[in-house]
């Protein structure tokens, strides 16, 4: 059995860059300690375990920011954002209750917020393409004061209404589908006359995205690797589908199955941007075993046949 693995597998740099970042302040001794990320620092389980076994502990996002500030207040010294970020009261709160805060945004989701917070500030209505319920794009329409407008499916795209006597600003959650991004753009474009489109998609996610579709044309089985509740490995999942209907979602090598492997000669391999390079080498190992088990079965029936 032939296997390929995406060249784009894995941790991108904002989440690879927010995990170094991590690993580096719980050897320090000079960061004051509890020290706890809001929320998860990646969607992975083996990651946050990992992170857990540094003494880095993890605050659940529960009711409002208040209420979970106010819940580890005395408790916790050192607070980490995420790389997905968050809205700017953050930084205000986290100073007037006296935490440290180590700030491991990814500096291409502090461009779309950045860009949010222009915008609005310049009067324009803000459009988001993507996940409102997502943290990422949480965070952005808070640059926006939480006024943005969100476009997640086609249903949205289609009931949108904007004012269109305003300038209208289109942003997209780096981890978007690119095709969906392109045609709400255009949508937008067409219906409303004054709308300016910033590409606010993530290159890592594009080359994923561009990748797992060609990978999925290319070989008999997909295996897509990421936790469910990632966003940008489901769309992974989701695109190479709609490509090869062998396509399977899986978040740990344990979840493998044989079968899916008994006529197959190539397999293609995706991961999302939050699953570890050791979660990868385990599911490639795996693999790697059922086709040599899989082999060792084809010769012995083999012989079988010819006694
Ligand atoms: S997917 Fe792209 S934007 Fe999102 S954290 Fe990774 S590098 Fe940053």
């Amino acid at each position: 059995m032939e296997i390929t693995l995406s060249q784009y597998a894995g941790f991108c740099e904002g989440v690879g860059r927010a995990y170094d970042m991590v690993e580096k302040i719980a050897k320090d001794p000079k960061v004051k300690r509890p020290i706890a990320v809001l929320g998860s620092l990646v969607h992975n389980n083996d990651v946050v375990k990992r992170i857990e076994k540094l003494g880095v502990l993890k605050v659940e996002m529960e009711g409002t920011l208040e209420e979970t500030l106010d819940k580890v207040k005395g408790k916790v010294k050192t607070l980490v954002i995420t790389a997905h970020g968050m809205g700017p009261r953050i930084y205000e709160l986290a100073r007037k209750n006296g935490f440290d805060l180590v700030d491991t945004t990814c500096p291409r989701v502090f461009k779309v917020q950045r860009l949010a917070k222009l915008f609005f500030d310049k009067m324009s209505q803000i459009v988001i393409i993507g996940e409102r319920d997502h943290k990422e794009v949480k965070g952005i329409n808070e640059w926006a004061q939480r006024k943005a407008v969100f476009v997640e499916n086609e249903q949205e795209l289609e009931n949108i209404e904007l004012d269109a006597k305003r300038n209208i600003v289109v942003l997209s959650q780096t981890t978007q589908d690119q095709e969906f991004v392109e045609h709400a753009s255009n949508v937008i474009k067409e219906k409303y006359p004054k709308v300016e489109v910033f590409d606010s998609i993530c290159l890592t996610t594009h080359h994923r995205q561009t990748e797992v579709k060609q990978l999925a044309r290319e070989n008999d089985v997909m295996v897509v690797i990421g936790a469910p509740e990632s966003a940008n490995s489901n769309r992974l999942h989701e695109i190479s589908e709609r490509v090869n209907e062998e396509t399977y979602f899986i978040e740990r090598a344990d979840q493998l199955k044989e079968e899916w492997f008994s006529s197959c000669e190539k397999v293609g391999i995706s991961a999302g941007a939050s699953t570890p390079s050791w979660v990868i080498d385990e599911v490639i190992a795996e693999i790697k075993g059922m086709g040599e088990r899989e082999s060792v079965l084809h010769t012995s029936s083999g012989c079988e046949s010819s006694l």
